[in-house]
């Protein structure tokens, strides 16, 4: 249906084992296959986790592709996050995701960074300019927001303190990130927010995800796809079309990308973008 062509970026997790490894290698390739901007890899509170981002995000960039690894800050020391700003600097990593994170529960201190704003200050005056940094925006709120307008405040502050584009949580409600965007304008932030885009796959795998971050998962989507139970073929089909018929509203509402949460499967991420009309 001739939709504009506009930048895709695929975020991954770092896998726990060598099968896992080398099946993310191999979900690489095929998504490589559409051009991808970069690859992202997510990051959590804990060493060995850490760790598993940094060898994630080696691997990428050994393969000739633009790797950006994310970076919480929740729970660790400036000394820490300076280590490894200047460990992915040195590889020639030039994109950065800053977040706040969440502690795992149960698990150590706040650390010295309370919010994203302040993680994305230390990054300019640590790197000054060397790093694009994407920061993460919510189109139905953060959950601990106190109100909308305040989360949207907040928002505001780590653009301020020089992130240079969003990507936004999942949603299914193409009117939230509309409406969120508008807002931006009227509050003088200019930079793009490329909306994340989830592909149905698993449905009990997706409500679990929408109930901790807060994305909706519409009433005539969660009951269509309940309705499914164990069938998981009409699950993704559903999924596909429904999730295409989002990417083309927000294309032709001016979308400048898209972020695909791909969950480290390249099948309904690449789906999605053949019936866009991307091509492999
Ligand atoms: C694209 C994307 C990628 C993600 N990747 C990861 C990942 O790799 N690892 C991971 O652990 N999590 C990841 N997350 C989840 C994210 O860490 C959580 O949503 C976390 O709870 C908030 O992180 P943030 O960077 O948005 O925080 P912040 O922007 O700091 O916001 C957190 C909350 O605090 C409020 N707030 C912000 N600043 C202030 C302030 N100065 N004063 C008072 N209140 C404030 C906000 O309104 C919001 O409610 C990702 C989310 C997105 C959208």
């Amino acid at each position: 249906m001739g939709n504009r062509q506009i930048p895709i970026s695929f975020e991954f997790f770092p896998p726990q084992t060598p099968e896992g490894t080398e099946k993310l290698t191999a979900a690489r390739k095929r998504l490589a296959a559409v051009n991808p901007e970069f690859f992202s890899v997510t990051f959590g509170a804990g060493g060995s986790i850490q760790d598993r981002t940094l060898g994630t995000i080696k691997q990428i960039h050994a393969e000739g592709h633009h790797a950006a690894p994310h970076l919480s800050c929740v729970g660790s020391t400036r000394e820490n996050i300076r280590a490894l700003l200047f460990a992915y600097r040195d590889m020639g990593i030039k994109r950065i995701v800053a977040l706040r994170g969440d502690l795992p529960s149960g698990m150590g201190s706040i650390g010295e960074f309370q919010y994203a704003n302040e993680l994305v200050s230390f990054i300019r005056a640590e790197t000054g300019d060397h790093f694009h940094i994407e920061v993460a925006a919510y189109p139905e709120f953060h959950p601990q927001a106190k109100s909308a307008r305040d989360d949207l405040l907040n928002f505001q502050r780590k653009m301020n303190a020089g992130a240079n584009s969003a990507i936004t949580q999942y949603f299914y409600n193409a009117d939230a990130y509309f409406r969120f965007v508008e807002e931006c304008r009227t509050l003088g932030v200019t930079a793009p927010v490329v909306p994340g885009i989830m592909p149905i796959v698993r449905f009990s795998q997706l409500a679990r995800f929408s109930d901790t971050c807060g994305a909706e998962i519409p009433r005539w989507m969660r009951k269509t796809l309940e309705g499914y139970g164990d069938d998981n073929e009409s699950v993704q089909a559903f999924g596909l079309d429904v999730v295409t018929r989002l990417c083309e509203k927000l294309v032709a509402g001016g979308a400048p990308g898209f972020h695909f949460y791909t969950l480290n499967q390249a099948g309904a991420s690449l789906e999605i973008l053949k019936r866009l009309g991307y091509r492999a």
